[in-house]
Formats: C-alpha cells, sequence, structure tokens
C-alpha cells in the first residue's frame, strides 16, 4: 500500500497529488438528503459500497440509517464485513467453486445475501452452506437490459424462487431489480419513463410470485439516476443508490424536472493535481493521468477553474487546453477535477483524504481496493 498523502491536520493545499479528497461537508449534505429521501419515501438504504469501496464511508452510510450495504464482489464483502459491517448483499452472481465457499464462510459472520439467475447457482449456494453450516439469502435477479445479468421474464423468476426456497440452508429473499442503464438517460421524462416502465416489469414478477405462495421480502435497485422514481413506486421497498454521496460529471449531465443539469448532489469528490509542465499559453500537463483517473465514460472536468479543459490523458499524463480567458497557468499549480465516473476513479487509490474547512481530517483507506475477487 503506498503512502498516505496527508496527514490529519495539514492544510488541503499540503495534500500530494494526485490524491483524492473529499469535502467532507458536501458529502454529509449529500447523505443526509439521501437518508431523509428514503425515510420519507419509506424505503430501507441500502448504499452501493462498490462506489467508495471503503468502510469507514459505510459506517456513516449506516450511521444515517441504513440497513447494511451492498457489495458486488465476494472480496469486498469480506472487506466490510472485517470492518464490522453486518448486513451485505453482494449484488451479483457468485459463480466459482473458491469464491461460493469464501461467501458461504462469510455468512458465519454476517447476514449474507446474493443473486442468482440459473438453478446451478442455487445448487452451488446450497451445497455450500451446508458444508460452512451457514446461511444464504438468495435474490432473484431480473434482467433489465444492458450489460447485466438475471432472469428474462418472471416465469423463470417464479422457477428459481422455488428451487431457492427448498434448497437447504438457502433462503427466498425476494427480487433483485437494478436497471444500471437507465441511470444516465439524461432527459428527465425519458429516465423517468424508463424507470416507470422497469417498475412495472418488477411489479408483474413480484405479483406472480406472492401468487404463487412467495411474497418478497425485499424489492431491491435503483441508483442514483432513477431512485426518485423507483422510491415512491409501491414496488420497491428498498433502494441501493451509490454515486449519490460524491457525484461525477458522467451524473451532473442528467437533467431534472426543468431540464436544468440536476442538482439534488454536490460533487464532494475531487481529483487534486499539480501542473508538472507549463511552456505554452494553450496547454499544460497535471500529473493525474490513466492510473489517476478512470477515463471510460466521460473526462474529468476542471473544478472552478473557468476556460480549462482536460482534454485527454496518457499514463500518467493529463492535458489541459487553456482558453485565453483563464489567464495563465502556473507549474506547480494545484487543479481540483471531478471525476469521470466516480467508482472506478475510487478503486485506483490506496486513500481518501478527507478535509474541512480547508484542513484534513481524516486520511480513510479504501479498504476494499483491488478487491475484483
Ligand atoms: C452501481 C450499482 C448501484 C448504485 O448505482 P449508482 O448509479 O452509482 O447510484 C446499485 N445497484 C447495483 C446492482 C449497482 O451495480
Amino acid at each position: 500500500m503506498s503512502r498516505p498523502p496527508a496527514k490529519v491536520g495539514d492544510p488541503v493545499s499540503a495534500v500530494d497529488t494526485p490524491a483524492l479528497i473529499v469535502d467532507l461537508a458536501a458529502m454529509e449534505r449529500n447523505m443526509e438528503k439521501m437518508a431523509s429521501f428514503a425515510k420519507r419515501a419509506n424505503v430501507r438504504m441500502r448504499p452501493h459500497a462498490k462506489t467508495h469501496k471503503c468502510a469507514m464511508v459505510a459506517r456513516r452510510q449506516l450511521a444515517l440509517g441504513a440497513v447494511g450495504v451492498c457489495c458486488q464482489k465476494v472480496s469486498e464483502a469480506e472487506a466490510m464485513v472485517e470492518a464490522g459491517v453486518t448486513d451485505v448483499l453482494v449484488s451479483n452472481e457468485i459463480v466459482g467453486e473458491i469464491k461460493v465457499a469464501r461467501l458461504a464462510a462469510l455468512a458465519k459472520q454476517a447476514t449474507i445475501s446474493v443473486l442468482a439467475d440459473h438453478p446451478d447457482m442455487v445448487a452451488a449456494y446450497s451445497a455450500a452452506t451446508q458444508r460452512f453450516g451457514s446461511k444464504l439469502s438468495v435474490l432473484v435477479e431480473l434482467h433489465s437490459g444492458g450489460i447485466r445479468a438475471g432472469v428474462h421474464s418472471a416465469e423463470a423468476a417464479l422457477d428459481l424462487a422455488r428451487l431457492i426456497d427448498k434448497a437447504p440452508g438457502l433462503r427466498f429473499g425476494g427480487l433483485q431489480a437494478y436497471r444500471g442503464h437507465a441511470q444516465h438517460i439524461r432527459p428527465f421524462d425519458e429516465r423517468r419513463q424508463a424507470a416507470e416502465d422497469w417498475c412495472a416489469r418488477v411489479a408483474e414478477a413480484r405479483d406472480l410470485l406472492e401468487k404463487n405462495g412467495l411474497p418478497c421480502e425485499s424489492v431491491t435497485g435503483a441508483g442514483t439516476g432513477t431512485c426518485e422514481f423507483e422510491a415512491v413506486s409501491g414496488v420497491y421497498n428498498e433502494i441501493q443508490v451509490g454515486s449519490y454521496a460524491f457525484m461525477d460529471v458522467e451524473y451532473g449531465l442528467n437533467r431534472d424536472a426543468g431540464d436544468d443539469l440536476v442538482s439534488d448532489f454536490e460533487n464532494s469528490l475531487f481529483i487534486v493535481t499539480t501542473v508538472m509542465s507549463s511552456n505554452v499559453p494553450e496547454f499544460a500537463v497535471v500529473d493525474a493521468g490513466i492510473k489517476a483517473a478512470n477515463l471510460d465514460k466521460e473526462m474529468p472536468r476542471v473544478w472552478k477553474r473557468p476556460g480549462l479543459t482536460f482534454v485527454g490523458a496518457a499514463d500518467e499524463h493529463g492535458a489541459i487546453e487553456i482558453s485565453p480567458e483563464a489567464g495563465p497557468v502556473m507549474l506547480g499549480e494545484r487543479l481540483w477535477l471531478v471525476p469521470g465516473h466516480v467508482d472506478p476513479t475510487i478503486g485506483l487509490y490506496d486513500w481518501m483524504v478527507g478535509f474541512r474547512d480547508g484542513v484534513v481530517e481524516t486520511v480513510w483507506s479504501v479498504s476494499a481496493r483491488g478487491a475484483l475477487a
């Protein structure tokens, strides 16, 4: 693990770069806003820990009433349980003997749920729980389109739920229904329509299960982009929002009901960088490239420095285009970047530095970093 880029009490201006810095006040406002929204909508909060991979952030979400967290990987779940999280939904299908064994072993230490979309998974989960003397709650995932797993019909969900219900060591936990590709539909009405169409399909599956004696304890899903629709749909009783705590460029491009850029949640996480080369008026280089900023969707945005645009990156270099109104960019100047896509960007770092009023208050280990298995 790398050396921490700062210590408590340092000014933010002394954090070594590139580093992730978190505006704690903004993050707390985001968390409180989402927690009170969930409370008003009467749905449980189970934030997705894949966003932050950080037990200390998870603890704050739990302190605000979250019932547990989601993880995407068994190793991520192990890191959360090790840090004291007692209820984890692995919102993914787990395939492979080693992983399934670790999952079943983890279920001896905490309440663990997992997804299935095939009878073979049910058999493997059941066998592993019997080997370890543990219990797993298993939810059926509904395929929502996009690059996602899941069963493709309500009837298939029913068949699988019946198997889970009968399998030793397993409990049927309900439906997983996260529609990832709807999160970033920009126009508000189209995003709402996509969420509402999806809710109708989820309701159909839920009702079919219920009619057949398999009521869903959880109907869970929803991300930052669509939770306002799922939470009030009457279909979901749990939301799995992740990005809301930090936000990113990608989410910032969504439109609200008035067709303005969304503003419910604030940017609270930044990549702080240093200008490492500036020899011509129109171009400079910062010390954050592809290994410090994920570029799969949007480029990072330069924060509060009008006229500067992050236009491209090499492994360890980030290119900044300078328009005349920006004024000179000085060697050694520090630029803050809003990450293009927050989850994979955090996954690049060992540490997140939390600050308040310009002073470092905390340095968090990204405890589930590298937890890809
Ligand atoms: C990423 C993810 C989320 C969180 O979504 P955001 O859009 O980041 O709020 C929730 N559920 C699942 C299954 C996910 O993969």
